[in-house]
């Protein structure tokens, strides 16, 4: 059972690798980004909670994140999955750790997507254009996310490099030659 972390700071393309890389090694995908934004989306008082958090591109409290992901996996344990936007702190790294251990599992590797700041900028704000996604839209918010990434995200690869679970790869490119540094990370672990 393969779990898998896609990791970078935000518009490094962790989302779109994500969904091809589910479908061609079969596992589930998660994003709590996404599920975040369905909590919001439907007026559920979870969403009323991290509402404040997004807008301004704050990480939402590891306790709830850690929860929504326990719950995720409850009804998701027959295979293995593809993390996105997760965990993004050290203790958010630590709690799943256990809760991986504690249903016999774990995490088999980190892949970073290394992409330079100025090119996650325009990337992200040509999402914004489509996306409708607010977080997407101010050039302020997109920067402040990266300096959360940088300030407390960051640090999580030190987390998997000193467990010998920490991989990288350009992130720059056409998108099928991302998948393909990807897979080839991912067949190194399978
Ligand atoms: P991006 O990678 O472009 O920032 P995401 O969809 O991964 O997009 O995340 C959007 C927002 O959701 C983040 O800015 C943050 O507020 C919240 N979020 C997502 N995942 C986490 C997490 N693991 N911990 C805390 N907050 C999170």
């Amino acid at each position: 059972m393969l779990n898998i972390i896609l990791f970078g700071a935000p518009g490094c393309g962790k989302g779109t690798q994500a969904k091809r890389l589910a479908e061609s090694y079969d596992l589930y995908h998660i994003s709590t980004g996404e599920v975040i934004r369905s909590e919001i989306a439907r007026g559920t008082e979870l969403g009323r909670s991290m509402e404040g958090y997004i807008s301004r591109g704050e990480l939402a409290p590891d306790s709830i994140v850690v929860e929504m992901v326990r719950d995720y996996m409850r009804t998701h344990n027959d295979k293995g999955c593809i993390f996105d936007g997760f965990p993004r702190t050290t203790v958010q790294a630590e709690i799943f750790d256990k809760m991986l251990a504690e249903i016999g599992s774990k995490v088999d590797v980190m892949i970073f997507m290394d992409v330079p700041e100025e090119e996650l900028v325009r990337r992200i704000l040509l999402r914004g254009k489509d996306s409708g996604r607010a977080d997407d839209a101010s050039e302020d918010v997109i920067r402040n996310r990266i300096e959360v990434y940088r300030a407390q995200t960051a640090v999580v690869a030190d987390y998997y490099s000193a467990v010998g679970k920490y991989a990288e790869v350009n992130g720059l490119g056409s998108m099928d030659e991302v998948f393909d540094r990807l897979s080839g990370v991912i067949d190194s672990v399978k």
